[in-house]
């Protein structure tokens, strides 16, 4: 295929083919090579189509490929006149279509107005989870097959594009009643809100994969690979048609509401975690000194508001005595309070002059992974809900030498969440509260489990001969 590009390139050199640009600045480009899918965009001209077509033949003779045409089509942009649109299908010997159709499952033009092309990932959730349904899977091996291998099931689409929040809302809740139930249709509570299964397993939940954050911690890494990559496609072009990085427009919060589905995606994710992002000084002229976070801490703080006015705006270059590579100290103990001061004067100011840098605070190459973009993003909602999760305990059990889903009952005993008489209560179900044991006390985990008097000769009869 390489000799393939090679060619194609040629035929553009040549002026022979042109290719199509998204914008006055940007290169053009006149293939995109994925696996065995070949895209050739160019001018439609005749004489385009016969060089392309030729091209191709040669190539198929000397590498032995086969080109099926059947399979392949052409698409024109909607002004080229019927005319030629006839004439060119006939150089290419292909039908035409008015769609690119799929690419991986995904559809290739996606603009965002309809949420229906999404609704397909919904429906391949669905029916994979009816699949498993006669499985008579515990719940940790359901944990397992839904972390696992649901999410990989779209992740070649949520790496891509930003799908609507009610179709990640809907697959959330899919895989939810999954893992209470054992199936998406039968009826049955879901003792505990999906919010607290999708926590950490050492922050109090089971680590439920949440499709709502997997999209967006996919896209930020994404972006952030695109941002630090000028050298990619994709890079040059979105340098071209919007002046900037993903990154740097979800950072400062420009608006680019003209943009692509596919571009709005990539900044609103980043938006999201615009606080994860640091950076690093290397120029120190892209830096913003009221508005980035290029401390440890963050942002520095002002001494007053009026220093706030005057240096918020500017860079942090100017925080160096002109001229040179040194902090300009007296400037920073009059205009910052002594903590920021003394953050600031400890920040190496490297001796090479360098472009300013983007890091991922939440790793330590300072490259945006999805892991820890999607633990990033839960730590943000844990601290919305105000949990005191005591961390060692939950790792000691999570760690302990035992079958998973003795863990998993546990975790529920503790938080409420079996089927027992006065949990049903509360819910609302009509049972009686006493235990069926020994029918004297509501039956709630502590009784059940430790106080019934039943249950303490079980425990004494087993092989550990506890006497509680
Ligand atoms: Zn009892």
């Amino acid at each position: 295929m390489e000799t393939l590009s090679h060619m194609i390139l040629n035929l553009e050199a040549k002026k022979e083919i042109t290719g199509i640009k998204v914008s006055r600045d940007a290169p053009p480009i006149s293939h995109l090579f994925f696996a065995d899918d070949s895209l050739f965009c160019f001018r439609a001209f005749p004489d385009s189509c016969q060089k392309i077509k030729d091209t191709i033949k040669f190539f198929c003779e000397i590498s032995g490929e086969m080109i099926n045409y059947d399979k392949s089509a052409v698409m024109f942009s909607p002004n080229t006149p019927t005319t030629f649109k006839h004439i060119m299908r006939k150089i290419l010997g292909t039908p035409s279509t008015e769609k690119l159709g799929k690419y991986l499952g995904c559809n290739v033009e996606i603009d965002g107005r309809s949420s229906q092309v999404f609704h397909q990932l919904v429906e391949k959730v669905q029916r994979k989870i009816t699949s498993w349904k006669n499985l008579a899977l515990s719940q940790a091996g359901r944990l397992l097959l839904t972390n696992g291998i649901l999410a990989a099931l779209c992740a070649n689409v949520l790496s891509v594009f930003l799908a609507p929040t009610l179709v990640k809302k809907k697959i959330d809740s899919i895989l939810c009643r999954y893992w209470w139930k054992g199936s998406s249709e039968t009826k049955g509570i879901c003792w505990r809100k999906r919010s607290l299964l999708e926590i950490p397993k050492e922050r109090g939940g089971v680590g439920l994969r949440s499709v709502l954050r997997f999209n967006t911690a996919l896209l930020v890494k994404y972006a952030h690979r695109i941002h630090n990559n000028n050298e990619l496609l994709i890079s040059k072009v979105y340098n071209a048609k919007y002046k900037g990085t993903p990154v740097e427009h979800g950072i400062s919060g420009k608006q680019c509401n003209t943009a692509s589905w596919g571009f709005k995606g990539l900044v609103r994710s980043v938006a999201k975690c615009r606080e994860g992002f640091g950076k690093v000084i290397g120029r120190g002229n892209r830096i913003a000194i009221g508005d980035d976070n290029w401390l440890p801490s963050g942002k520095p703080s002002f001494k007053s508001e009026l220093d706030a006015a005057t240096l918020g705006t500017k860079k942090v270059e100017d925080l160096m005595i002109p001229g040179s590579r040194v902090w300009n100290s007296n400037l920073i103990w009059r205009s910052f309070d002594q903590e920021s001061a003394r953050a600031i004067l400890s920040t190496h100011i490297p001796t090479q002059v360098g472009e300013d840098k983007l890091l991922w605070a939440g790793t330590e190459s300072g490259a945006a992974t999805a892991k820890s973009v999607y633990a990033y993003l839960g730590s943000q909602l844990e601290e919305g809900l105000g949990s005191t999760a005591n961390v060692m305990f939950w790792k000691k059990l999570w760690g302990m030498p035992c079958l998973p889903k003795w863990k998993v009952f546990v975790w529920k005993i503790l938080n409420k969440a079996l089927a027992l008489n006065a949990n049903l209560c509360r819910r609302g179900v009509m049972v009686c509260q006493e235990c069926h044991l020994c029918g004297k006390e509501v039956e709630n985990e502590s009784h059940l489990f430790r106080d019934c008097s039943v249950s303490k000769h079980i425990w004494y009869a087993t092989d550990f001969g506890i006497r509680p």
